[in-house]
């Protein structure tokens, strides 16, 4: 960790202009300075997107997660799938675990 500088990849501006919006500078993340707890080095932890579906904490609750079956269709029995090779969404069989098989893989 060092003493926090002004960023010289924006010059402290934190970013530039691009018509009305604004690019937030991809060195400093914006703040202008780099350098104490925002070593670039160091970046800081990415920020909480939401978790993966099947991590939402909903399923932490049983009746949520009974109600809803299976975390990757949702009860549907289909899951959609980008084939990258031809580049076109395809709808594929669910490998739904068997009714009753739900609270055995938790
Ligand atoms: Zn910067
Ligand atoms: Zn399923």
């Amino acid at each position: 960790m060092s003493d926090p500088i002004t960023c010289p990849e924006c010059e402290g501006a934190g970013g530039r202009r691009l018509g009305r919006l604004r690019i937030a500078c991809p060195f400093c993340q914006g703040r202008g300075w780099v350098g104490g707890e925002h070593e670039p080095a160091e970046p800081a932890p990415a920020p909480a997107g939401p978790p993966p579906a099947g991590e939402h904490r909903i399923w932490s609750d049983p009746a949520a997660a009974a109600a809803l079956g299976c975390r990757l269709c949702l009860g549907a029995k289909a899951v959609a799938h980008l084939d990258e090779t031809t580049r076109t969404l395809v709808m594929v069989p669910c490998a739904c675990p068997p009714p009753g098989d739900l609270s055995a893989s938790a």
